[in-house]
């Protein structure tokens, strides 16, 4: 076991779990404290809530450009016949602001696209778009229950990072759609997202959760990169006990412009996961020391 780590046994249903965190993010109960407190605590740490907004459902499905399904195209003309600007607004078109002269004719269009939202969740499309979801929302529920003790234990060994015990809301949308966005101080995750490869949406989430731990350091590009490192990389090929690094299948793995980065720290990064003396901020401070990252 690695030094200043404490590790626990606990028997969850069936099955018992043997996870270790850094003794630095314990808050223990009391000595003398049974299993089924530790298991308490251990699932108070990011606790993640599953849920469908409607509305955010129905103008993320609008603002896409890739159909959920085909007969999807009819609500969008539906939609624009009854409001052209309503519906240009509701999608975030900047084209609209060509069409407005003052703030009185926002206001009339703001009502109009509330309009539009209220008549189209009524819509038969509408209906099998929350239904789709809600079947893609269960999925999602028990991959994440499936994974979460395992994930928890990675992301806390490997970051040394204290891991806030908060319940974080995801907001499921469409998974034909592409979606994967946190509102860091609102705590919120918004997903959806075909399985492109095995525990993709786990791996996803992981991802986001880290971003939410990490937020101070939001806009750095080495911090992300490192969360790629950690999440898409090397907590991926744990999940899925095989794989490399960069590549899953025919995937790429990753976002083009941190890949540079991501290779160069490569070095440091291995040896952050073979030692136990830094957290993962205290690696990313010495990295904009040391590595030239002008590439
Ligand atoms: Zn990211």
């Amino acid at each position: 076991m690695v030094k200043n780590f404490v590790s626990f046994d606990i028997i969850s249903q069936n099955s018992i779990f043997c996870f270790s965190v850094p003794s630095s993010t314990l808050e223990l109960p009391q000595a003398g404290g049974n299993c089924q407190e530790i298991k308490v605590w251990y699932n108070n740490i990011m606790k993640l809530e599953f849920k469908i907004n409607k509305t955010y459902l129905l103008v993320h499905a609008l603002k896409q450009q890739i159909l959920p399904f085909p007969e999807w195209v009819g609500l969008k003309n539906y939609l624009w016949k009854m409001s052209p600007q309503g519906y240009e607004f509701l999608i975030g078109s900047p084209e609209i602001f060509l069409k407005i002269s003052n703030s009185k004719e926002v206001d009339k269009i703001i009502r109009k696209s509330f309009q539009l939202i209220k008549k189209g969740i009524k819509r038969k499309e509408f209906r099998r778009l929350y239904q789709e979801t809600k079947e893609y929302k269960s999925w999602l529920e028990k991959e994440w229950q499936q994974s979460k003790n395992k994930i928890l234990k990675w992301i806390s060994e490997i970051s040394r990072l204290k891991l806030p015990s908060k319940t974080i809301t995801v907001f499921v949308t469409h998974p034909k759609l592409l979606n994967g966005k946190i509102l860091t101080e609102k705590s919120i995750i918004c997903w959806g997202h075909p399985e492109d490869w095995k525990n993709y949406s786990v791996v996803y989430l992981t991802h986001e959760l880290m971003h939410i731990i990490t937020k101070e350091k939001l806009n750095s590009h080495i911090m992300h990169a490192l969360i790629e490192l950690m999440v898409d990389n090397e907590i991926r090929i744990r999940l899925n006990k095989k794989g490399k690094y960069f590549k899953e299948g025919k995937f790429n793995v990753g976002h083009d412009y941190l890949l540079p980065i991501e290779k160069k720290i490569l070095p440091e990064w291995k040896k952050f996961l073979m030692s136990n003396k830094k957290n993962l901020f205290q690696l990313e401070r010495e990295i904009k020391k040391k590595v030239d990252l002008n590439i």
